[in-house]
C-alpha cells in the first residue's frame, strides 16, 4: 500500500525543478489533505467554491490553494480574500468580477486563462482568436487588481497520445505568443497549467510547469 507521501515523492521525482505540483484535493477529506501537507506539499487544487472555502478555513493557512474548477460570477467574493491563483478564467466579464473582488480585498488576484484545446466541446475556454482579441484589444489595462499569469487547459480525453501531445503543444505555443504581450501592469505570463494524473508525463514533454495531480496522489474518488 502506498501512502499519500509515497505518491507525492514519487511524482515529484519525475517533475523538472521549475514544475510545480498542484495537489487537487476535490472530494477529499482535510486527514488525507493534512498528510500531504505534513508531507511538505503546500500547493492545493480545489474545484468547488463551497469547498474550497471550508477546506481553507479548517486546514493551516500557509496552503496556496489553487481554484481548478469552472468559476460562476457570483462566486467570486468567497474566495477572493485567499485564493493564490484561478486557472480556469474563461471570460471578460469573469475577469472583471474577479478584478471588482480583488480591489475590494485590497489584493491582486492571480489569473490563468483558460483554453480549449479538447475535442470535446464539454471542456470551457477561450479559442486562439478569442484570446487574440482579448489580449490585443488593450480590454485588460484598466483591470489593477488582476494579473495574467500564465494559460492552463485540458486535454482530450483519450488514449491517443498524439492527439494530446498536439492539444498541449498548441497551448504551449500561445502562452509562448502571450509572453510576446507581457506588460508592465497585469500580463506577465509564465506558467503553463497542463496535465493531470493521466497525462502529465505528455503534458511535461511539452513544456508544462505546473501540473494538476489528485487520483495519482490521493487514489480515486468516489463520485
Ligand atoms: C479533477 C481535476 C484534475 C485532477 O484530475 P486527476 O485525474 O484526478 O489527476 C485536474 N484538473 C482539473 C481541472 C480537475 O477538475
Amino acid at each position: 500500500m502506498h501512502t499519500i507521501k509515497d505518491n507525492i515523492t514519487a511524482i515529484l521525482s519525475e517533475l523538472p525543478s521549475d514544475c510545480r505540483l498542484v495537489a487537487v484535493s476535490k472530494t477529499k477529506p482535510n486527514e488525507l489533505i493534512k498528510e500531504a501537507y505534513d508531507a511538505g506539499q503546500l500547493d492545493f487544487g480545489e474545484n468547488k467554491v463551497q469547498e474550497l472555502a471550508t477546506k481553507a478555513e479548517d486546514l493551516p493557512k500557509d496552503i496556496r490553494w489553487h481554484m481548478i474548477g469552472h468559476l460562476q460570477r457570483n462566486k467570486v467574493k468567497y474566495i477572493a480574500p485567499f485564493i493564490h491563483l484561478i486557472h480556469g478564467v474563461d471570460s471578460k466579464r469573469l475577469l472583471l468580477e474577479i478584478n471588482k473582488q480583488g480591489l475590494k480585498n485590497e489584493r491582486v488576484i492571480d489569473c490563468l486563462l483558460q483554453i480549449h484545446i479538447a475535442a470535446e466541446d464539454t471542456k470551457f475556454g477561450f479559442d486562439e482568436k478569442e484570446l487574440k482579441a482579448l489580449i490585443i484589444g488593450n480590454e485588460l489595462e484598466s483591470l489593477e487588481n488582476i494579473r495574467i499569469v500564465g494559460l492552463m487547459g485540458m486535454a482530450t480525453h483519450t488514449d491517443r497520445k498524439e492527439q494530446v501531445k498536439k492539444e498541449f503543444e498548441t497551448i504551449a505555443l500561445l502562452l509562448e505568443w502571450l509572453k510576446g504581450h507581457k506588460n508592465e501592469k497585469n500580463i506577465d505570463p509564465t506558467i503553463l497549467s497542463t496535465g493531470m494524473s493521466g497525462d502529465y508525463k505528455i503534458a511535461l514533454e511539452a513544456g508544462s510547469n505546473m501540473v494538476r495531480i489528485g487520483s495519482a496522489i490521493f487514489g480515486p474518488r468516489n463520485h
